[in-house]
């Protein structure tokens, strides 16, 4: 049967050499062959971007993205001062959600879903409000738009004292990211979107330096997602509770096939097939959600065709051997999306705009 192709923002379709990984021998946590694998998976992380492993820690978490999330407010931002959360889609509201249930004082700094964001409102609130933490997605798997994290981290650089928190799950490895530069001092990423590996695991990019501030002054709110918990026993190279040992094999092979790779050439690969998609769909009419300039490597959302359903359009190509996805919230009955991230060709794409094209 030929296999189906994944055109939802993760999971992905990955590599066999991916899959064989999962198949490796069986080993206990506590033995040096997992400190090993934990290791190599914490430096190889920050290899992708270069990053000074001084400078920058790795922390592994067992769990989707959105634990990842979690565990990073509840174990980083303080409660004493204020929390900026700029959103413009769902992945920004649920961090505004997030900090609501650990009562985080919040300020939602909120633009409609596919909407720039403006940085002078934001420099509003910098000036006025004290402030420990602001917090963006990056890619806003919402619509596909890219957050301006240069112009918000250059801003934020006149502001000391504030970190720069960054949803940067479904842009990591598949996007420039400039952790210096912009300033990011903390951001989370998850193995089963552009990394290319199964879902499973996640994990969290942090400065060092956050890190040990958050230890000295915030009392830990969660036992589970305790983040400077895990960070302490991955220094030492094991991890508090059984961590997911195949899926972290699966990530350390899908690392190894990035670092081959190269980031910047799996950026380029992402950014041609993003480009194909976009013209392939204005060759049958379609027209896009975002203004394209505002759009990412990755995902691509489409108002949906005149008289055609989602359900309608989504089910002839799901018999076809395409999965869609469809948009979230206010947007389910007007968009829908197509991400290429993972193991896609370019002529899955091509045989993907003839079935919609037969649709339409
Ligand atoms: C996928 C995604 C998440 C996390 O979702 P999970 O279901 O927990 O994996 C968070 N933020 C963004 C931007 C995402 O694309």
């Amino acid at each position: 049967m030929p296999k189906t192709i994944l055109l939802n923002p993760g999971p992905v379709n990955i590599r066999e050499s991916v899959r064989n990984a999962l198949l490796k021998e069986d080993i206990c946590h506590r033995e040096e062959e997992f400190t090993l694998l934990l290791r190599s998976i914490r430096a190889k992380l920050l290899e992708v971007y270069n990053l000074d492993p001084k400078k920058y820690k790795v922390i592994i978490l067992a769990g989707s993205g959105t634990a990842a999330i979690e565990a990073s407010i509840c174990s980083l931002v303080t409660q004493n001062k204020k929390f900026l959360v700029i959103t413009n889609g769902v992945y920004g509201e649920r961090m505004v959600e997030i900090a609501r249930v650990y009562s985080i004082p919040t300020i939602k700094l909120s633009y409609e879903y596919g909407k720039r964001i403006n940085i002078i409102e934001v420099e509003d609130i910098l000036k006025k409000e004290a402030l420990s933490m602001v917090a963006v997605v990056h890619h806003e798997t919402t619509t596909g738009i890219l957050n301006p994290l240069e112009e918000i981290g250059t801003l934020l650089k006149e502001y000391p004292g504030k970190f720069f928190m960054v949803d940067g799950i479904s842009s990591f490895g598949g996007e420039v990211l400039d952790f210096e530069g912009w300033g990011i001092g903390v951001l989370v990423g998850t193995a089963n979107k552009c990394l290319q590996s199964v879902p499973g695991c996640s994990f969290v990019v942090a400065r060092q330096d956050i890190l040990e501030q958050a230890r000295r002054e915030i009392n830990p709110r969660s036992v589970y997602l305790n983040l400077l918990n895990y960070y302490h026993y991955q220094e030492e190279g094991t991890f508090p509770f059984t961590p997911p040992i195949q899926i972290m094999y699966a990530l350390n092979q899908a690392l190894d096939e990035l670092l081959k790779e190269g980031i910047e050439r799996r950026i380029e690969r992402y950014r041609r097939l993003a480009s194909m998609v976009r013209e392939r769909a204005k060759g049958i009419n379609l027209k896009t959600f975002l203004d394209g300039s505002l759009s990412s490597n990755i995902l691509t959302s489409f108002h949906l065709p005149e008289g055609i359903s989602y359900a309608y359009l989504h089910d002839v190509l799901k018999e076809k051997g395409f999965v869609i996805y469809a948009g979230q919230s206010g947007l389910s009955n007007k968009i829908f999306r197509i991400a290429n991230m993972g193991e896609i060709s370019e002529s899955d794409i091509e045989r993907l705009f003839e079935a919609i094209g037969e649709i339409i």
